[in-house]
């Protein structure tokens, strides 16, 4: 079943997260094991991240530095592929415009359409850790909707150079992202959502959000979208806190503000261990108030937070 279609049939708030591919050189079991620990709570659907390749420089020790491309973590069609056979899941790998020529894109969607996984999330993607500015690759797109034009386009049997597909298969359904606290590079929120409601009139057919600790944020966001006329399912993202560094970490890495209320109770820890059970309070107190607000999902970023997610999903679920 589609994403959309699981959401709007569930009668409570569904619950999915968000999964990284294996570092390059490690193997599944470890993810297989993640997956296992939160069967339990009875995921609608895993989304599977995407990251581009980045440049690093290896000293060659005679003042030369050599310049090599590595991707950290590939394999997130392979990684979709073989959850979706092992647990029969639905999956939702990321498709990015970031490191990927629109024909490498297209092959990818062809061996997505091969495999029958038709649910994506589209996004531009990160920039490359060494760009100061976003840029798009050579033959490739410079934001989302390009994107979405592109597997648009596939999903009316029309390739990249024009040439028609012989067979078309059942058509890509997708997500996009929104930021309650506004994109980074935007403007302004208004801006963003400007955005946003192009991207939702190309086909998304829902937004997950950034992660946020405030939820009166999301929910000032939803009112602006809705007034804008964006009327599709607006899902928030949601992370646990986990430790005393996150209190930089999270405000630099996704743009987002911490709560006062939370920022206090987490300088009284003198642990992480302390941090994580304030991190697993406040993320049950979010969740329950999203609930209560009839949010029709919740989708969780389990990047290092496997185990505080299960304890908030045993207190929601
Ligand atoms: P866009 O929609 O292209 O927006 C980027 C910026 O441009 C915004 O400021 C927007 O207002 C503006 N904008 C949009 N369209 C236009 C236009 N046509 N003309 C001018 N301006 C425009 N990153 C990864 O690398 N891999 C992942 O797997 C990944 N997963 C994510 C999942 C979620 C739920 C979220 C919220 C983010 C994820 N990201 C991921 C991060 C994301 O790629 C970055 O936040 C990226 O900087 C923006 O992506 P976007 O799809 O929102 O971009």
């Amino acid at each position: 079943m589609k994403v959309i279609d699981l959401i709007n049939n569930t009668n409570k708030t569904a619950f999915s997260y968000e999964i990284l591919p294996p570092l390059k050189g490690t193997g599944i079991e470890k993810l297989y094991k993640t997956i296992d620990a939160l069967q339990e709570f009875d995921p609608k659907y895993i989304n599977i991240t995407t990251h581009r390749s980045e440049y690093v420089y290896n000293d060659l020790g005679n003042g030369i530095f050599q310049r090599n491309r590595l991707r950290r973590r590939p394999g997130t069609v392979a990684v979709a592929a073989a959850i979706q056979n092992k647990y029969n899941i639905t999956v939702v790998p990321h498709l990015l415009c970031s490191g990927f020529s629109e024909e490498e894109t297209e092959y990818v969607l062809l061996d997505l359409q091969f495999l029958g996984i038709t649910d994506l999330l589209v996004l531009r993607g990160d920039k490359a850790k060494h760009e100061s500015a976003f840029t798009p690759e050579k033959d490739g797109h410079r934001n989302a909707i390009d994107l979405q034009k592109q597997i648009n386009n596939f999903n009316n049997g029309i390739f990249v150079d024009g040439s028609e597909m012989q067979v078309t298969n059942t058509p890509f359904s997708y997500g996009v992202a929104c930021y309650p606290e506004k994109h980074e590079e935007s403007p302004n929120i208004d801006t963003d959502i400007h955005w946003l409601k192009q991207k939702i009139e190309l086909g998304a057919e829902y937004a997950v959000t950034q992660l946020f600790y405030d939820n009166q944020k999301y929910f000032d966001f939803v009112n602006k979208a809705r007034n804008a006329g964006i009327t599709v399912p607006i899902i928030p993202g949601i992370k646990p806190f986990k430790r005393l560094s996150h209190l930089t970490m999270l405000p630099k890495t996704f743009k987002v503000d911490l709560p006062e209320e939370l920022t206090r109770e987490v300088m009284k820890c003198k642990t992480d261990e302390d941090c994580k059970q304030v991190g697993i309070e406040w993320c049950i107190q979010q969740c329950k108030d999203l609930m209560a607000h009839g949010v029709p999902s919740i989708h969780f970023y389990s990047i290092s937070a496997v185990d505080s997610i299960k304890e908030v999903a045993k207190a929601i679920y």
